[in-house]
């Protein structure tokens, strides 16, 4: 990135902050800690697949560390498809080093399109093709959000191109998951949870994980339910009729906290300002494995007593695929 100047970071960072509503004071930010990639961090290659670049705005809104001194001062982000300076021509050679060079941390942001390969290119191959490359010598792949984790909206019922999360796509391969991937799913990825699991496999190596979603429990480990505010509503079978009440449990209104292992309750989103419960509106488990995976099972659902999936404790334990 060498090639680059001041001025070069400072239009990219101009870019992403129209793209990401950042202020023109974090898009300076990021342009200084774009500048100042170092060697001898720990190396980050990020590669998208099906996705919206959500996980990756969402890590911008890291606040502690904050997006400049996280991909300055904790990670040297090697490569990055939106924020990474090289481009066209340039980005297969510079995969191809990296791969070379191994020890770093694969992040992959999006679902991988098994059945239908082209579906999504990177520098002229399918991006199925350099996960696989790249998946061999990284010390850790984490996904960041659910459609890499469990192939989330991308992966659909009815979907074309065959979706997978990274774990299921790999093990279709062939390949280990076990102590390789960690999953970090929500829709978009929250940046805590991200930051967090990336600087602890930076810095200590493969986290505890659960068995089968293979999120990591420091931070996926326990329910949005048990911690929700309005569990004391739900213990006294006090449900809320419609959306927006400030009282009441919204279980009957599709809420699928008890089926969701999040923080959310205790970290909030956008700096800790607010999360779904919070505003009124249930929890629609996008951390979830089963998030937006049946063509009959919307969003957002009223008056029901049992959710139509019939989700039980033990689905909530698995199932990803
Ligand atoms: S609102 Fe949702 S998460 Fe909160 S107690 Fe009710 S069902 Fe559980
Ligand atoms: S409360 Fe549920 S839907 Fe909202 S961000 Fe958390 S896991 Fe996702």
């Amino acid at each position: 990135m060498g090639h680059y100047t001041r001025r070069d970071f400072l239009r990219i960072s101009g870019l992403l902050a129209a793209a990401a509503g950042l202020s023109s004071l974090q898009a300076r930010a990021v342009a200084a800690g774009l500048e100042r990639l170092a060697d001898g961090l720990p190396r980050v290659a990020w590669i998208q697949g099906q996705s919206c670049s959500g996980c990756s705005i969402s890590l911008l809104n890291s606040e502690q560390p904050g997006p400049a001194k996280l991909i300055t001062e904790y990670i040297s982000l090697v490569f990055h498809q939106n924020l990474g300076a090289a481009q066209g021509d340039d980005v297969a050679p510079l995969l191809e080093q990296i791969r070379q060079a191994g020890d770093y941390i694969l992040v992959v942001e999006g679902s991988i399109p098994a059945r239908m390969p082209e579906a999504c290119m990177l520098a002229g191959r399918p991006v199925a093709d350099w996960i696989l490359d790249l998946a061999g010598p990284a010390s850790v792949i984490m996904a960041a959000g659910t459609c890499a984790a469990f192939g989330g909206i991308p992966g659909a019922e009815g979907n074309p191109t065959g979706a997978q999360g990274v774990m299921g796509f790999l093990a279709s391969q062939g390949l280990s998951t076990r102590g390789r991937v960690v999953n970090c799913p929500s829709c978009p990825t929250h940046p805590s949870s991200m930051v967090g699991t990336l600087a602890y496999a930076a810095d200590q190596g493969y986290p505890e994980v659960h068995p089968d979603l293979l999120t990591p429990t420091m931070f996926y480990g326990s329910s949005t339910h048990d911690d929700c505010p309005r569990f004391h509503y739900y213990a006294k079978h006090h449900f809320a009729q419609r959306f927006g009440e400030q009282e009441g449990c919204l279980f009957k209104l599709g809420c699928l906290g008890p089926l969701t292992f999040t923080e959310c309750p205790d970290r909030q989103w956008n700096g800790g300002v607010n999360w779904c419960v919070r505003a009124s509106a249930p929890c629609v488990g996008c951390s979830s494995p089963h998030f937006a995976r049946y063509r009959d099972f919307p969003l957002y659902r009223k008056g029901e007593d049992l959710h139509p999936v019939g989700y039980t404790d033990e689905d909530r334990q698995g199932g990803a695929s």
